[in-house]
């Protein structure tokens, strides 16, 4: 295994920054061409993952693992490479990425977040964590809870999140 376990294609800003959120390393780059995102998941062992009919492909002819998502939404999306790969669809801040650049998080100590965060934050200790790569800083707040109500609906199977279903 290499240092990315996804490479996702760039249909799929959202599934790359959910999957880096699970803590999953996963290479995304809009700008990177077919022909690149081919070759760093044939070297890093990692899983393509596409909407693109031909990169699909292309990426399954050359031996790698890939996986096609067209017409999924992303809820399905995670659903479907949670049960294929066996992803946790839950947040652990211990092995989350930031999803802006795929970077490790660490605890930030409270001199280096004074007046980057809201006040509250720091007052209520909430634990603040900092992108090692980028510097973004990551919180507990009412994002969070939206993120894992969203995750929760993923895993009761419930439909919540998907197309509605026309009955037969
Ligand atoms: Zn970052």
């Amino acid at each position: 295994m290499g240092e990315y376990e996804f490479v996702v294609d760039a249909m799929l800003g959202d599934l790359a920054k959910w999957l880096r959120i699970l803590g999953r390393s996963t290479y995304y780059d809009p700008h990177a061409p077919d022909e690149a995102l081919v070759e760093i998941a044939e070297r890093e062992g990692a899983v393509l993952a596409t909407r693109d009919r031909e990169l699909y492909e292309k990426a399954s002819g050359r031996g790698v693992e890939a996986v096609y998502l067209a017409g999924l939404g992303l809820a399905e999306a995670l659903r479907l490479i949670g049960a294929r790969y066996g992803v946790r669809l839950g947040i652990d801040f211990s092995d989350t990425r930031c999803p802006l650049c795929n970077g490790r998080l660490r605890r930030a100590s409270r001199s280096e977040v004074e007046g980057r965060v809201p006040p509250g934050v720091l007052e209520r200790r909430k634990p603040v964590f900092v992108c090692v790569s980028c510097g973004h800083l990551y919180w507990p707040g009412s994002h969070l809870k939206r993120m894992k109500a969203f995750l929760k609906g993923l895993q009761s199977g419930g439909n919540a999140f998907s197309a509605p279903r026309s009955r037969a």
